[in-house]
């Protein structure tokens, strides 16, 4: 039986006596410091998350435009992280005469935000561009998703995916792009060979547990939807009225009580539970780029795009590997490691299509002077 401790008195039973998740939950008075917890949550959440008076209504309160407000604010923001369009050339020569190596998010990077999760597919033309993209760079999509749910969307078998924020890596055991990474050698449900990397597989079966447990809890607030994205549990407000936020969020403690060995994140209109183990993102990365064996900064350099702030550990290894090209994606400001900066994936495309051209000019100029890249 798990049980938890609210407060240094209270203890309360998540499962029933045979293991089953309890249906209803147990109602705990909120300690202030607990309350205050959860408010920090939500706001980290939403400040991931682009305010609506973006998306066509101008608020006004005391005489401020919020509207304007936020586009003021977004003006003196993309001034210290410019768009990666506008420096291209820039990028593009630091770049030069290195291995670039492309790494992205998948949610909000390559599809947009949408209120189904079930829904966020990606153009055909964007498909077209990451297929080329990996045709000319090593490439991989780093997402907080299932693994298999990510490839289902982008149906690119030549690249690699890392999914659950990096815990379940897979990728071609015939590399990408002539780059191949170490690692176990398995089949995929099709039986192809594919190499595999999941630093947190031991926590599988918790995690099925717990995503059980959050679905049952959150079924009394409408518009909640659990995702279990294998190593994992994603609970989305998107759909939430904002007055549940608090109770719902509260359930989200709760369980993080009675699991230590679970951590929070936020993201864009998500809190997310997945096994407190130093992996992330970030780490996904660098293991990538080891395994890869692209890890001489001197004759590499890796792009990272990414939209949320579980892209931030992605961005901080960037930023310590030296050069590199960090974007986020965004319309409003927000603190964020990254250089540079792209409003939304339609900017994410031509960029992509403005590397594949550069690669395409660079290899005719080569051929001209005599050589082969
Ligand atoms: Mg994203």
């Amino acid at each position: 039986m798990t049980t938890l401790r609210s407060g240094t008195s209270r203890k309360v039973s998540l499962l029933s006596s045979n293991g089953a998740p309890l249906l209803a939950s147990v109602a705990v008075p909120m300690q202030k410091n607990e309350k205050e917890q959860v408010k920090g949550w939500l706001e980290a959440m939403q400040s991931s998350s682009p305010p609506r008076s973006l998306s066509g209504i101008d608020d006004e309160k005391n005489g401020i435009s919020i509207k304007k407000l936020t586009k003021d604010q977004y003006e003196k923001w993309v001034v210290k992280h410019p768009s990666a369009l506008h420096m291209f050339e820039t990028i593009y020569k630091q770049a030069r005469g290195k291995q670039i190596a492309v790494f992205l998010d998948y949610d909000g990077t390559l599809s947009p935000i949408v209120e189904d999760p079930d829904c966020a597919y990606m153009s055909n033309e964007m498909r077209t561009t990451v297929k080329e993209v990996a045709a000319n760079f090593p490439t991989a999509i780093i997402t907080g998703r299932r693994r298999d749910k990510v490839y289902e969307f982008v149906h690119l078998p030549e690249l690699y995916y890392a999914g659950s924020h990096g815990m379940d890596i897979m990728g071609p055991a015939k590399g990408c792009n002539g780059y191949k990474a170490d690692g176990l050698q398995a089949k995929d449900s099709k039986g192809n060979e594919v190499v595999l990397f999941q630093p947190a597989s031991e926590y599988l079966s918790l995690m099925d547990e717990v995503c059980s447990i959050l679905k049952e809890r959150s079924k009394k607030f409408p518009g909640a939807r659990v995702d279990h994205n294998k190593y994992c549990a994603t609970l989305h407000f998107r759909c939430v009225s904002e007055e549940d936020w608090l109770a719902l969020a509260q359930e989200v403690q709760t369980l993080l009580k009675a699991y230590p060995e679970l951590t929070l994140t936020q993201g864009r209109k998500v809190l997310e539970l997945r096994p407190a183990i130093e992996w992330h993102k970030g780490k996904a990365l660098e293991f990538l780029i080891e395994a890869l064996g692209l890890s001489d900064p001197s004759k590499v350099f890796p792009i990272y795009i990414g939209d949320d702030r579980t892209d931030e550990d992605a961005f901080q290894t960037l930023k310590k590997l030296g050069f590199s090209c960090s974007i986020l994606v965004s319309t409003v400001s927000k603190d964020t490691c990254a250089a540079y900066s792209l409003q939304d994936p339609f900017e994410v495309m031509e960029f992509l299509q403005r590397l594949i051209r550069m690669k395409g000019s660079q290899k005719i100029y080569m051929c001209n002077q005599g050589s082969i890249l």
